[in-house]
């Protein structure tokens, strides 16, 4: 218990360094919506972090240490492109999303975006927008994850269409409790998500059936966003909500491709989620 309590000190010093530091990307975005360039990284070889380890002598770290890294390295955005999680390592996010870190983490860091939200300078004119991811930001996908290894199997579209069409992904309470506040505050949400036009109609019954409601936009991947990546696809929309006039003042969300790219937020809040990877 005592090296996962470790692992979530981790984690939480990475999200405090990330807050601290998200201020200073703001002349960088604004050079890039300028540039109206969304900058992509050289292609990466995906590497097998851990066994590498194992070759540089790290063996004597226990696998629950090297997991713990592991996954600090997954949120920090330090990995290679990851397609699931190391086999060694089933059991350390099992433990994460099952125990008292993974909530305690969400819960940090609605409570940081709340702080942000209650400071920022709104403009009062129905224009400050705050804007959220929907899977594993609004809705958790845990009771389809739990049947699939939490993230150690590949991802399967077909298999996890038939679950968002059920439409019984759960709310994550922290954030919930974050939407309702940001609205009080008067920011606009706007739900940009990956999530296809398709799944319209169940995804506006799932998020209503959890008590979120009365967004300005939801916004889904149409036919012709579906070969972009998720970086350029919510870049490109973010580019046409900031348009339409709206000032993107928060963002949250669970991949660092929901965050990253153009037209970025004032600020950016990055949930856990050592589940998959979305580039
Ligand atoms: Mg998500």
């Amino acid at each position: 218990m005592a090296r996962h309590r470790g692992g979530g000190d981790l984690v939480r010093l990475l999200m405090t360094l990330l807050l601290a530091a998200t201020p200073l990307l703001a002349p960088v975005a604004a050079e890039l919506e300028e540039a109206e360039v969304v900058p992509t990284a050289p292609p990466q070889v995906a590497s097998s972090s851990l066994a590498r380890g194992a070759d540089e002598g790290l063996d004597d770290v226990p696998a629950d240490v090297r997991c713990a890294s592991w996954r600090l390295a997954a949120e920090a955005n330090n990995l290679a492109p990851w397609k699931a999680v190391p086999a060694e390592c089933a059991a350390h996010v099992r433990a994460y999303l099952t125990g008292a870190a993974y909530r305690s983490d969400l819960e940090l860091v609605a409570r940081e975006s709340a702080a942000y939200a209650r400071a920022a300078p709104l403009g009062g004119d129905g224009r400050d927008a705050w804007i959220f991811d929907i899977d594993e930001t609004l809705l958790s996908n845990l009771p389809y994850y739990a049947d699939h290894g939490y993230g150690l199997e590949l991802f399967d579209h077909l298999e996890f269409d038939k679950w968002v069409e059920r439409g019984e992904a759960p709310a994550i309470p922290s954030s919930l409790k974050l939407y309702m506040e940001v609205l009080e505050l008067g920011f606009k949400a706007i739900l940009l998500t990956g999530r296809s036009e398709g799944h319209r109609g169940v995804t506006v019954d799932n998020l209503n059936k959890h008590g979120f409601h009365d967004w300005d936009k939801l916004i889904l991947r149409t036919a012709a966003d579906r070969k972009k990546t998720a970086t350029i696809y919510k870049s490109e929309k973010r580019k046409e909500i900031e348009a339409e006039g709206y000032r993107i003042l928060g963002n949250s969300g669970d991949q660092w491709s929901d965050l990253l790219g153009s037209s970025m937020s004032a600020r950016s809040f990055k949930l856990p989620n050592p589940m998959y990877y979305i580039p």
